[in-house]
């Protein structure tokens, strides 16, 4: 019989789970609260179970997050692990401190299929969807490494879905992941805390509207259909109109009462005043905020970022447009921690899409 992971189950799994074993309840959430509160990984430690539960429990399931191979840290305090993903594989998690947060950016995939031309995930191919286990297992991992504050309160008060993969690819094991970010007896994170980032699933940004509203932002990158359909390809598929419409379905019921749209800055590329005010236009049904992020260079890329003074002059167009708009500090410079720049390693080829391979 091979062992259940418990990484694999949200709440309700686990409450499912435990049926089976013809325990209560009330079992799932103690052992969720040893797991995702304790960083627990040893049944042997849940003292308030029978022994006999926690002797069934060593025969019948484990508690397995991912190998941790490396972790790093920057002089921001950024930090960074490496993950066994398999087969030669890692994948990276961040974690960004700032005065009164601490965002986890965490990965949902061993590369990306969707080929977008700026980011170096997916410029290595796609080689597989995470589990669940090893996406809560980043939390869980990070957790532990980074222990208790000196005040006790929380170190990790949000997370980003933008670390390798598009995460709405990986939708059910996403899904699971996000119910144990919210579920008070796992993570107990709120709604507005936990960010999805897509590059414009449409159908995806659908079911999740039903499912498991979160925080929604989108990787827009262009104001038209033509220069989009070359930098985030998926546009071909879900061109602007039908993806800002479904960002207006979302709204209906998102956490927050705004979409976060984020505009990479790439040089001569899409910062042009013309795109300030393009996008300007495409966005005017749509509450939202803007982020731009500065392009991180990685090598081979092909593009360079825009200038200090691009950058302020597109940001100043959209706020004199009465847009909020944050600009992205790079973090984590000394040790490639930066949005686009991880690149953990997919090291094994052989499932990779072949049409990537010119890249190679
Ligand atoms: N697949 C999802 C989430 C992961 S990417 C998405 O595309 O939204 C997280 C963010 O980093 C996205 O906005 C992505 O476009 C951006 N990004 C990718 N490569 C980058 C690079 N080289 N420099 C800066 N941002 C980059
Ligand atoms: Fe995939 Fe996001 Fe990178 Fe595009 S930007 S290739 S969707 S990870």
């Amino acid at each position: 019989m091979t062992m259940q992971n418990l990484l694999d189950y949200d709440l309700k799994g686990l409450t499912d789970y435990f049926a089976q074993l013809g325990e209560k309840p009330f079992r799932a959430k103690q052992v969720a609260r040893w797991i995702y509160h304790f960083g627990a990984s040893d049944f042997a430690e849940m003292s308030d179970l029978a022994k006999s539960l926690r002797e069934k429990l060593t025969h019948e399931a484990a508690i397995i997050p991912p190998t941790l191979l490396t972790e790093q840290s920057a002089n921001d305090g950024t930090r960074k692990w490496l993950l066994d993903a398999g087969g030669k594989n890692g994948v990276e998690t961040v974690y960004i401190p700032e005065d009164k947060r601490g965002t986890l950016c965490i990965s949902s995939q061993v590369g990306c299929a969707l080929a977008c031309t700026f980011c170096s995930t997916g410029r290595q191919g796609f080689n597989r969807n995470l589990t669940t286990a090893e996406i809560i297992g980043q939390l869980w991992w990070a957790n532990r490494a980074l222990g208790q504050a000196p005040n006790g309160e929380r170190l990790i008060t949000n997370v980003v879905m933008m670390g390798m993969g598009e995460p709405l690819a990986n939708y059910a094991n996403v899904l699971t992941a996000l119910n144990l970010m919210l579920d008070d007896h796992a993570y107990g994170l709120s709604r507005r805390r936990v960010t999805v980032s897509t590059s414009g699933m449409v159908p995806a940004i659908d079911q999740l509207r039903e499912d498991c509203p979160v925080a929604l932002a989108i990787s827009l990158h262009a104001p038209n259909d033509t220069l989009r359909d070359e930098l985030v390809p998926i546009n071909k598929k879900y061109p602007l109109n039908v993806l800002m419409a479904a960002c207006q379905r979302y709204l209906e019921k998102a956490p927050r009462d705004f979409i976060t749209f984020e505009y990479i800055m790439l040089s001569g590329i899409n910062d042009r005043p013309e795109h300030a005010q393009q996008l300007i236009n495409l966005v005017r049904d749509v509450p939202c905020k803007f982020n731009l992020i500065p392009f991180n260079p990685f090598p081979n890329s092909g593009y360079q970022r825009s200038s200090p003074e691009s950058i302020h002059r597109f940001r100043s167009t959209l706020m004199a447009a009465g847009h909020v708009v944050t600009t992205r500090k790079t973090r984590g410079d000394d040790i490639d921690a930066a949005c686009g720049q991880l690149a953990g390693r997919v090291q094994d080829k052989t499932r990779r899409t072949t049409h990537r391979m010119e890249f190679a």
